[in-house]
């Protein structure tokens, strides 16, 4: 890979400090339309079904909100309702990441992560939407400073690596996956999720990458 791949990390050769700890357990993260994140573990974390149930509601009461007539008591009444129900869900958003951030900044000692270029993606593709609606840019970067914290890393890799093209067990690179594609076959015999598949990629060059600055 060119340089260029390397000069976003977060994980930095240059200003490493001394208290920074040796690194033993590693994990790949995804980012996945199903569900929040996938890790290389093969393991998912979604948000919790009070959140869902807590936006359908918040949806219903948008709905009633634009069936009010604007400017009338009722309109006003209902606009509140509405302004509190998006910070109760903004809340139990972010005590949801807390959280989740909070148990994998003890429990692994560098995650790897995809090097989201969140803009980029909002502009290209389609799920870029998706990714802000969930707050996964708010997530990495309270998952970065929790680790920051404990002398831990969060190291990110080139997007090119993580691509869910690439086998993670042989390195074959496929042509096409398309997104219906929920299993990632390979000639080499693996068989796996796509986005764990992705995850274990982000993993492996996440090391590589530690190794090399370690
Ligand atoms: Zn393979």
């Amino acid at each position: 890979p060119s340089g260029k791949y390397f000069a976003s990390l977060l994980f930095d050769c240059e200003n490493q400090t001394a208290e920074k700890r040796q690194a033993e357990k590693f994990l790949g993260m995804d980012f996945s339309m199903h569900g929040m994140c996938v890790f290389s573990t093969g393991e998912r974390a979604g948000y919790p079904m009070f959140y869902r149930n807590a936006e359908k509601k918040l949806a219903r009461e948008q709905r009633k909100l634009s069936r009010c007539e604007k400017g009338s008591r009722n309109y006003q009444k209902q606009k509140k309702k509405v302004a509190l129900y998006h910070e109760k869900i903004k809340n139990q958003r972010k005590d949801f990441q807390h959280k989740l951030s909070h148990s994998l900044a003890e429990d692994y000692d560098a995650v790897c992560v995809e090097d989201l270029n969140l803009k980029g993606i909002a502009g290209g593709l389609h799920f870029g939407k998706g990714i802000q609606d969930n707050g996964y840019g708010q997530f990495l970067s309270m998952l970065g400073y929790k680790l920051e914290e404990r002398g831990k890393y969060l190291i990110k890799v080139d997007r090119y690596f993580a691509s869910s093209k690439i086998c993670s067990v042989c390195g074959h690179k496929k042509k096409e996956l398309a997104l219906s594609e929920r299993i990632y076959l390979c000639e080499c015999g693996n068989r796996m999720d796509r986005d764990v598949n992705a995850a274990v990629n982000i993993l492996k060059e996440g090391k590589r990458i530690y190794k090399k600055c370690a």
